[in-house]
């Protein structure tokens, strides 16, 4: 089955559309500001476009003001983005929709099944398929997955190179709308992608393990795969990923170019030290022209050590 695509944009459009995608839970902290460099750099150095998406689906988990201080972060960094702000919020009908086509088609089915069921049933995070074969629809909330099958899906990612996975011995039928009614992120992000017309996607090492996913959900509605480049992620002292949950402190405004700096180090982009004082606009001037993603062929994770 197809996706009925976007007829404004012209068939073949040749160049890089990156984006970066921020969670309204909380301010910018260095190490989402990181992929957002990253991100950044490989479209803005292959002259492409950089857009801007919020993931605001998961609502409970979203704070207020959030994504103010989001864009004024990037807006302080010289991060700016073209076209207007992509809401996820905005386009739940649309997701909606392609959920009802593919449930249609008997690829999606509805599942009671609750964490402590799955838990008693063997313990793993793979699905056993409990719910595949229901016949009648059940009256209780209900989470949707959706079927996968036997087929490996391999990719070659930019950094880490040739993925393949298994997503029947790996994940097992996959959530595409929780319980909650929530969309899953996996299955709203293949559509936003598809929307934008995203076609480089330069993100977090700590997803990589999700990109099978949404490849397999791009083959199941026909939509081309975007290439995919999935840079480290930033570290603490004792090797945790900084997050909001790790109470990753929100970026300094007050000096970005002393942040970017940084940042340019963490990416082993080796920014001029003639540099370090240079506005944050030189900076990323210098950096676009320089950038060079090659040098982080195989890094998971980077440590930083200051802030
Ligand atoms: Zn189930």
């Amino acid at each position: 089955m197809k996706f009925a695509k976007n007829k404004w944009v012209e068939p073949g459009n040749p160049h890089t559309i990156g984006r970066f995608a921020p969670s309204p839970t909380g301010p910018l902290h260095l190490g989402s500001l990181y992929t957002a460099l990253a991100s950044f750099l490989q479209a803005r150095s292959q002259q492409g476009r950089w857009l801007l998406r919020i993931d605001d689906l998961d609502t409970p988990r979203n704070i207020k003001g959030a994504t103010d201080a989001i864009l004024k972060t990037l807006e302080a960094f010289g991060l700016l983005w073209d076209d207007e702000v992509y809401y996820q919020s905005r386009h739940i009908d649309v997701y909606n929709g392609v959920i009802s086509d593919l449930q249609r088609s008997g690829l999606i089915y509805p599942c009671t099944c609750s964490r402590k069921t799955l838990a008693t049933d063997g313990g793993t995070d793979i699905y056993p398929g409990i719910c595949r074969d229901r016949q009648a629809p059940p009256d209780e909330p209900h989470a949707l997955r959706v079927k996968v099958d036997n087929r490996s899906i391999a990719f070659q990612d930019e950094l880490q190179g040739l993925i393949s996975h298994k997503l029947a011995e790996q994940d097992g039928d996959f959530i595409v709308k929780r319980k909650d009614n929530i969309i899953a992120y996996q299955f709203a992000v293949v559509i936003d992608d598809d929307l934008q017309h995203v076609n480089h996607i330069v993100r977090g090492y700590d997803l990589l393990d999700e990109t099978p996913k949404q490849i397999y959900l791009q083959q199941l509605l026909g939509l081309s795969a975007p290439r995919y480049m999935h840079v480290p992620v930033i570290v603490d002292e004792q090797g945790y990923k900084l997050s909001k949950q790790t109470q990753a402190t929100a970026v300094d405004l007050k000096a970005p170019q002393r942040v970017i700096f940084e940042l340019l180090r963490l990416l082993k982009q080796n920014p001029p030290v003639e540099l370090q004082q240079a506005p944050a606009a030189d900076l990323l001037d210098w950096a676009i022209e320089h950038w060079n993603a090659d040098l982080l062929k195989n890094a998971h994770a980077m440590s930083a050590d200051f802030g």
